[in-house]
């Protein structure tokens, strides 16, 4: 929508081929509804490190600021929240609107029900074939199919083929900011419970950074938002590594100290509180019958180690259905990072998610999705 947008205002015709019967599908399902639509810090450190001369050069093309200017001139009032950026209106929906409307102004066309399988290159540009046998041919061709990510939104991995068969090397695509596969009796035990935890991956013993925020115990695992922060990082080992040796390393008493929790647990000892009561006040009542066990086998120093390092194995993530990012894609080494375009096919751009760049929670997959959108537009 955007490289569309960007390319229209330069005054040259512009069509949208659109897989569905709508425009920015996933869009509307961003940031709960709520569509978190950019970061404050918007930089190339939160990508990941192959990605980050390309985004380098694409937020110095359009960075943070044009993004804000780009949204405020199509009506959009937004504001922030610990660094990240949504609508006032608190709607995905006034999103995907404005740009919407600008398309239509600018007079884009855009054909729906576009499901693109195969693009030729000819003498004088391309020829996309639809799946319906509909074809069409274009001068110069921007690739934003994105992801694999929530099929029923439109982008199925589709773009990765496409791009495949036009010689693009393909970064295997895993599922990131995806829930976690745990197989503990206390995930099954606490399904629906959320605390405020910190943990770290486990990689083959390698320790990874302390992650703090939600952790909500499921049928299958674990997720919530610290568990989605720390997916990248799990999905890439054993979905791309295929690593089998994977755990979280879980401190489900982050306010505490190990000295303070042990001390207090041993003066409640000394008290004379039951097992299923010693951690009544500092963990939710569910949990405080779940480690009732614990407490009836450990002494109160031995609890509180454990409890401050809960070793979780992982054995898979939950898949495309439940991720809101892929990692992987078309490898940034093939793009010219100034025009994104294609180094292997010329007059082919590629931009959004179906380039190999992973931007961390907050606002910076759709914050590079609009900007490389308005470079590859402005080329
Ligand atoms: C549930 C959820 C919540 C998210 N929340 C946030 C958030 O709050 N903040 C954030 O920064 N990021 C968020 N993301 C990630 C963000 O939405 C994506 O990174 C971003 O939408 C990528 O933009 P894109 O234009 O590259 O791809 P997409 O938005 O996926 O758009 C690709 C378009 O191409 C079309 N298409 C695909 N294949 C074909 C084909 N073969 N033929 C024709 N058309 C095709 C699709 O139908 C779609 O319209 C979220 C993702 C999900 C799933």
């Amino acid at each position: 929508m955007v490289a569309s947008i960007s390319k229209a205002r330069r005054g040259e015709p512009v069509m949208i081929l659109e897989k569905t019967a709508q425009l920015g599908k996933k869009i509307l399902a961003s940031g709960n509804g709520r569509c978190n639509l950019l970061n404050e810090a918007l930089d190339s450190s939160s990508y990941n490190p192959e990605a980050r001369p390309l985004v380098n050069s694409v937020f110095s093309r359009f960075g943070r600021d044009d993004i804000l200017t780009f949204f405020s001139e199509l009506g959009l009032h937004y504001y922030s929240q610990d660094g990240r950026i949504f609508p006032f209106t608190n709607q995905a929906a006034s999103v995907q609107k404005v740009l919407a409307l600008e398309i239509k102004r600018l007079g884009v066309q855009v054909e729906y029900g576009f499901d693109c399988v195969s693009i030729q290159k000819t003498q004088t540009g391309f020829s996309l074939g639809a799946a319906d046998g509909k074809q069409q041919t274009g001068h110069s061709l921007i690739l934003t199919g994105g992801g694999s990510t929530y099929p029923s939104f439109g982008s199925d991995g589709s773009g990765y083929k496409l791009a495949s068969s036009l010689g693009h090397r393909i970064i295997k695509p895993v599922p990131s900011t995806v829930p976690l596969v745990v197989k503990d009796p206390l995930c099954h035990l606490l399904q629906g419970q959320r605390i405020i935890a910190r943990a770290q991956s486990r990689i083959q013993g390698k320790i990874g950074n302390p992650v703090d925020g939600e952790l909500l115990f499921t049928k299958y695992g674990l997720s919530g938002s610290l568990i989605l922060d720390i997916s990248q990082e799990i999905s890439l080992a054993i979905n791309r590594l295929n690593i089998k040796d994977v755990s979280l390393e879980t401190d489900l008493i982050p306010f505490m100290e190990q000295k303070q929790l042990e001390t207090e647990l041993t003066n409640r000892h000394k008290m004379g509180l039951t097992p299923e009561d010693m951690l009544t006040g500092i963990l939710p009542g569910k949990l405080c019958l779940a480690f009732k066990q614990l407490f009836e086998k450990e002494n109160p120093s031995k609890a509180a180690v454990k409890l401050k390092n809960w070793r979780f194995e992982v054995s898979g993530t939950r898949g495309w259905n439940e991720a809101e990012f892929t990692a992987g894609g078309i490898d940034t080494k093939e793009v010219d990072p100034q025009t994104l375009e294609s180094k292997l096919v010329k007059g082919l751009y590629l931009a959004g998610e179906v380039l190999d760049v992973n931007g961390k929670r907050g606002g910076y997959n759709l914050g590079f999705a609009w900007a490389s959108g308005y470079v590859a537009g402005l080329s």
